[in-house]
């Protein structure tokens, strides 16, 4: 459910289909990541996932099909999932809490208040 939500999130902040070994790259930026089995399989049989065709992909055995996946609208409109957001101060991906800043910058932030303010 977890790593659900967190595709569901990733579908939404880019707003295209995304193919399986673009969302496998991402997977792979998280510190819990996904086996390429378990993407597969939570692709293939959740139903706020649907496959909408393949493209074509270049790997070093030459040309092969990659599958192209989007968001099953109707699934998620109810599950209240916000798209990513984006750190204002470093730009990497954060989850939407309402703040602009992800929580390395936002301690970064407040450490130089408290110094300045020790200062002062
Ligand atoms: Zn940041």
């Amino acid at each position: 459910m977890k790593y659900k939500a967190a595709l569901i999130q990733l579908f939404m902040s880019v707003s295209r289909p995304l193919t399986t070994c673009e969302i496998k790259d991402h997977t792979n930026t998280w510190r819990h990541g996904m086996t390429s089995n378990e993407l597969s399989n939570l692709l293939a049989k959740d139903q706020a996932f649907a496959q909408s065709g393949t493209v074509m992909s270049a790997g070093f055995g030459g040309r092969y099909p990659v599958a192209l996946w989007v968001l099953n609208q109707s699934e998620v409109e109810n599950m209240k999932i916000s798209p990513l957001k984006t750190c204002n101060d470093c730009g990497v991906s954060i989850q939407a809490t309402g703040r602009p800043t992800c929580g390395k910058c936002y301690l970064s932030k407040k450490q130089k208040e408290r110094r300045k303010n020790g200062k002062a």
